[in-house]
């Protein structure tokens, strides 16, 4: 345990604990609903994590905020290379967007191209610290392929439980990762209850970053980043997509420590994304009231999230930051992805563009303004799910290697920016 850990809070019943009073990952009293919060001593931190502290430390990887961090990441630099991923300025799509500044958070490099890698390398090193052999999860996708990824470069075992509906991309990683997979025939919320189940019969390592406090800690480490690869003065809004609620939680978290050691003036307001077609923390917000279950009815697939794991710090996250939440149509999502992809050269998964295209709603709901400055999360590559991505572009053209062939569809093909092929190679 990092020695500025203090106590872990319930975010249920608001009980604080003692860090030797937990002993599994929940709370004691609440149980499996008593999801923790970490909370740290900031007066003895800033005595060590300060200005200086950036200016000297070389590491540049999520490690250097191990100070930080609720686990002693022993054995970090035996790990694959996570975190420090480029904050770019966006040179064209802000202009298509309407806004003053864009800055592209590209998740997209880390070594299993998602957001997740921060929070699987903290489970891998905190299983190593207890001496497990397996860990265990179940995921909509990158939570699996990072866990699995980041666990046999250390020599550890993984089962990984996943909907039916996870797309290639994500399982040919697990398959590749050599991790043991259980495909369950049935949705999230389905895949979720067996890998709680089968967690609690065989005592693995739980990868379930709700229910894990110390997951969203890694996950924060994005906002440290941001904050510092911006001097310490970050953009007005931060705009991420949203499924579980965690990534959203941790880039608050991030923030807020770095509020609390006096390191930014100010909280960004978050701007949460999900998709229409499973929008259960947008809807709790414009009904000011508790999280309803939702169907899930999204090509995002790692935001279509049922029920999620982790509300009340989502939640508090957007209403503490005056963020907002925002919907977006799976039309918009793929729309967004050829436009990223295209004036920016950078390939989303649709859960990633998710939250570009909800930057553009709410520029066109007047919630974000012209003036403002806005850093959006790419959560994760775009070659993850090659199927969802053709939906949204047309196909190439199959010719004959002949060059009169050639010049006759350029002839046919003039001014237009895309080909209209006919030809996808078979994937199946
Ligand atoms: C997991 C994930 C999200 C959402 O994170 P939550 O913690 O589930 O809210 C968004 N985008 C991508 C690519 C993800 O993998």
């Amino acid at each position: 345990m990092n020695r500025f850990v203090k106590q872990y809070r319930c975010t249920i019943c608001n009980t604080c604990h003692g860090v030797k009073e937990v002993d599994g990952l929940t709370c004691p009293t609440c149980g499996e609903q008593g999801i923790l919060d970490v909370l740290y001593d900031y007066d003895a931190m800033k005595k060590i994590v300060n200005l200086d502290y950036f200016k000297q430390h070389k590491d540049l990887t999520m490690w250097r905020y191990a100070p930080l961090l609720s686990i002693i990441p022993n054995r970090h630099d035996e790990m694959l290379e996570t975190g420090w991923t480029p904050l770019h300025q966006a040179r064209r799509i802000h202009e298509h967007l309407g806004v003053r500044k864009l800055l592209i958070k590209d998740e997209g490099a880390n070594p299993s191209g998602s957001l997740k890698d921060r929070a699987s390398a903290i489970a891998v090193l905190d299983a190593l610290n207890k001496k497990q052999q397996t860990l265990a999860c179940s995921s909509t996708g990158n939570a699996a392929s990072s866990l699995a990824c980041h666990a046999a470069r250390m020599g550890l075992s993984t089962v990984i439980f996943v909907p039916k509906r996870a797309p290639l991309g994500k399982l040919a990683q697990l398959a590749i990762y050599g991790s043991k997979v259980i495909a369950v025939d049935g949705d999230y919320k389905q895949a979720y209850a067996l890998s709680k189940q089968a967690i609690q019969t065989y005592g693995w390592y739980n990868r379930n970053a709700a229910i894990n406090p110390h997951l969203v800690e890694g996950k924060k480490t994005v906002a440290l980043e941001i904050a510092e690869q911006c001097d310490f003065k970050p953009t007005d809004w931060i705009a991420v997509s949203v499924g579980d609620g965690c990534t959203i939680a941790g880039v608050f978290k991030g923030f807020f420590d770095l509020k609390q050691l006096g390191l930014i003036d100010h909280i960004p307001r978050l701007l949460g994304v999900q998709s229409k077609g499973c929008a259960p923390f947008v809807q709790a917000f414009h009904k000011k009231g508790t999280l309803v279950e939702a169907e899930e009815n999204t090509l995002a697939d790692s935001i279509a999230v049922g029920i999620p794991r982790n509300p009340v710090k989502a939640l508090s996250a957007v209403a503490e930051s005056k963020g907002h939440w925002i919907a977006v149509s799976d039309e918009a999502i793929l729309e967004m992805m050829v436009k990223l992809g295209s004036t920016e050269g950078i390939f989303a998964e649709p859960a990633a563009a998710a939250g570009l295209a909800g930057v553009r709603q709410a520029v066109a709901e007047g919630i974000i303004k012209a003036e403002e400055s806005v850093t959006f999360i790419m959560t994760g590559n775009g070659l993850k799910d090659p199927d969802n991505a053709r939906k949204a572009v047309r196909p190439p053209t199959l010719l004959k290697p002949s060059l009169a062939d050639l010049k006759k569809h350029m002839e046919n093909i003039g001014e237009q920016e895309h080909a209209q092929g006919t030809f996808w190679p078979d994937l199946s």
